[in-house]
Parts: C-alpha cells; structure tokens; sequence
C-alpha cells in the first residue's frame, strides 16, 4: 500500500516537469505516469525441483515484496535505455528491490532521453536505489540483469575495471541474466567466467553463481506493456528457479539449451525476420512496378502461400496497414541499426561454424548501406522505400 505522501510525490514532479518541456513532452510524461501506475497483468510459472522455485504470481500494481521468492527479492538492474528502462520499471512494479546503474546517470537529470528521464522520475518516487558502477550493484543484488546495447558493452559491464566480477572471487549475486542481444560466443564466455567464481553465502544447496543469456523478442512496446518473449540459455533448473523475473517483465520465456543458445536463437530468429521482411519488400516493389497495387498483393498474401509476419503483421508499403512502422514515416519499431547489428552477428556466427549463409551476407550488405545512406534509426521495414524504392499506397476503405 501505498501513503498519502508516496501518493502526493508526483504532483511536484510533474510540476517540475511541465516547466522544464513544452507541452506535448509534459502530456506524454503525464500518459506515462498513467501507464506506470496501470495494472500488470498476472502469468503463471511451472513448479521445478531448483531447491529456490516457489509458486509465483506477478502482482497486479506497485506493492510490497512479501509475495516474491526471497532468493530473487534484491536485483541489480544495469543498462537503462530504450529497453531496459520499462523492463526495469515492470519489475519495481512487481514488487522486487531494484538496484540500478546506468553509464548515463551524470548526465541524466538535466538532458536524459524522455524514456530514460521518466526511469529515474520514477526511481525518485519508488526509492529506487542507484549505484555508480556494476560492482557497486553486484555487492547489493542477489540477482543482477544486463540490458546492453553489444557483446563489448556486455564485456565491459561484467569482467572490466569496477565490473560485476570486480573483487576476487567471492560474489553475492547467485544469478547473472543477460538480456542483451549479444554473439553467442561471449554469452559462453562469461557463463564459463562466472562459473569459476563461488558465492560470498551459499543460497541453498548452491555454492556457485549461475549466468543464463536470456534475450528478448518484441520491442520497446513489449518492454513497456511487459509482453515480452525471453530466449534463455544456461541450466534449466536456474531458468525454472528465475521465472518470477522473467514473468514479471514478459509474458512468455522458452528454454533454449545450453550457455549461450538464448543469444544464438535471438539472431537465428532475427535472421529470418530481415530475410522475410526483404522478400516481402522486394515481391510487393516488383508488384507495383509490374502494375498490382502492394495493396492488393498483400491481400494475396495474406491468405496464400507467401502469408508471413511482414506481410500480415508489419506490413512495409506506407498506406497498406494501420498502426505500423511504415504508417508512421518509419518511425518507432526496430531501428536498422539494430537489424545491421544482429545481422553482423549472425554472419559472424555462421563463419566461425562453417555455415553456408548467403542470404545473411546479402541482408547484411542491404541493412549496412541503408545505415550508410542515414536511415540507420528508421524501423527496418524502411527496406521497402529506400532500398527498392516501392510507393506508397493510400487505400480507400
Ligand atoms: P539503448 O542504447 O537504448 O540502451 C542501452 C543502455 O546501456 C544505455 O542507456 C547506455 O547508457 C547503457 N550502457 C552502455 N554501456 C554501459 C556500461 N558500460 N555501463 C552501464 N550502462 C551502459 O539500447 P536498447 O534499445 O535498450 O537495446 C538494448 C539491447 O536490447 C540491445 O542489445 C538490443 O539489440 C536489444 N533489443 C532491442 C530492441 C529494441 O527494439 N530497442 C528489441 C529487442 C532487443
């Protein structure tokens, strides 16, 4: 429950707020608010014989965390951005002690991103501890998730200077999970590093910290409504033991094997995405150019043998769907920067097993020169204007 006192802080803050941005900033702060204080919806967790599992239901709104699991109640939290941000932000929501770090937490409070200004509005409000540097959160987290934009960023955090490793071998936290969307190799990595480190007290029957790699799928607005799906790599008993983490930010988690099989998931299903967003692009520019509307095509698509995601779901001619990237000039969605990333990291990955893979290498040349040509923080359905040159379309209903 929450006092009066807890209820009247945002009053001042919004004050402040609207003082400082003009007036569209000051109503997206204030729908944010809303969107803070909005009820979470609950999902349910398998039981497991992890000496930790206990039954877990996320709670519905900003409580108490009598209800959570204890060995899951302190988490560290590094890596506030786009993502990490709401993720962190649902799980304050669920009830769990968060811990924060930020590379950007000097300069934050005067020139911050929206997203990331409303993380620490928030965190003054919830109390929100914040530490400045990883090894400061590793010494007060029993579990700590990673949020980062690249594998060196990723390396950074846990093995560099005042990382989370940081400090000989004894750790407090017996759960590292990486969400970042990083080459499986260094997920390997740094499961095996922590793996050689023991814990300050034992948790259990356990007497070493665990890492899982648990990208995600669905975007920013995933992140905020926490319906993201998670992709975890690393021991199922600790991926069943860590569940009420994963329920609280997601609505879904699939178990994908071993150490580092959660970030080889994540670009093989990134992979498919680029390459059937370009055929899609591609069909629908030549229909055009050959005299069939996208419009029409998309129809046939959409209830024929070419049906896919970017056909049904994200369509990329402006004009054909409602709601979408393409809807909206391309703006918003998942950046194509972000596509070129986990292209290259899927190229990479295919090379260092000897996989044949020359449809990665052509969508990773057509995503690099789109990022050259400026339209790097455009959603990748962008493909469709600016790689084929396809037309609008503006569809009377
Ligand atoms: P972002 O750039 O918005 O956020 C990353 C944050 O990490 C920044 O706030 C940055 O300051 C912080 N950071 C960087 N180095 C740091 C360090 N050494 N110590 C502490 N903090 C540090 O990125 P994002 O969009 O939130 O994406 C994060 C990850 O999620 C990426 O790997 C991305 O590929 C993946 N992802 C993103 C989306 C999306 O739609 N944005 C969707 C799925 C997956």
């Amino acid at each position: 429950m929450q006092t009066k006192t807890e209820r009247n802080k945002p009053t001042w803050l919004l004050a402040f707020c609207c003082s400082r941005v003009k007036v569209k900033r000051s109503f997206r702060i204030i729908m944010a608010f809303c969107r803070l204080r909005s009820l979470f919806s609950p999902s349910k967790c398998n039981s497991s014989s992890f000496p930790f599992y206990q039954s877990f239901k996320p709670r519905r709104t900003f409580s108490s965390s009598h209800h959570l699991p204890s060995h899951l109640q302190n988490v560290g939290f590094i890596g506030l951005g786009n993502m990490g941000s709401r993720m962190a932000t649902n799980l304050i929501k669920a009830g769990f002690s968060v811990t924060v770090h930020d590379l950007e937490v000097c300069v934050i409070y005067p020139v911050g991103n929206l997203e990331t200004l409303m993380f620490w509005i928030s965190s003054l409000i919830w109390e929100v501890a914040t530490r400045k540097t990883p090894c400061e959160v590793s010494e007060a987290s029993d579990v700590v998730v990673t949020m980062l934009p690249s594998s060196a960023h990723v390396n950074d955090v846990y093995t560099g200077p005042n990382g989370l490793l940081h400090g000989g071998k004894l750790l407090r936290p017996w759960l590292f999970i990486d969400s970042s969307t990083i080459d499986p190799q260094t997920s390997r990595n740094i499961s095996a590093t922590i793996s050689n480190y023991i814990l300050k007290e034992k948790k259990g029957d356990l007497e070493k910290p665990f890492m899982l790699d648990a990208p995600v799928s669905g975007g920013v607005i995933a992140a905020e409504a926490g319906t993201l799906t998670f992709m975890v790599g690393g021991s199922e008993e600790v991926f069943a033991a860590a569940k009420p983490l994963f329920f609280s930010m997601g609505k879904g988690a699939i178990y994908c094997g071993g150490a580092g099989n959660g970030s080889a998931a994540k670009i093989c299903n990134n992979l498919a995405l680029a390459v059937s967003m370009l055929g899609v692009s591609e069909a629908l520019a030549l229909g055009q150019s050959l005299g069939v509307a996208a419009s029409t095509l998309s129809k046939i698509f959409n209830c024929s043998s070419a049906r896919c995601w970017s056909s049904d779901s994200y369509n990329p001619v402006p004009g054909v769907m409602e709601g979408v990237p393409s809807s909206r000039d391309y703006n918003g969605g998942f950046a194509s920067k972000l596509m070129a990333k986990d292209l290259n990291l899927a190229a990479e990955s295919a090379k260092q097993t000897g996989c044949k893979h020359p449809l990665t290498s052509q969508a990773q040349k057509i995503y690099t020169e789109l990022c050259n040509e400026g339209h790097e923080g455009k959603d990748f359905s962008c493909v469709f204007r600016h790689y084929y040159t396809g037309m609008d379309e503006h569809v009377d209903q």
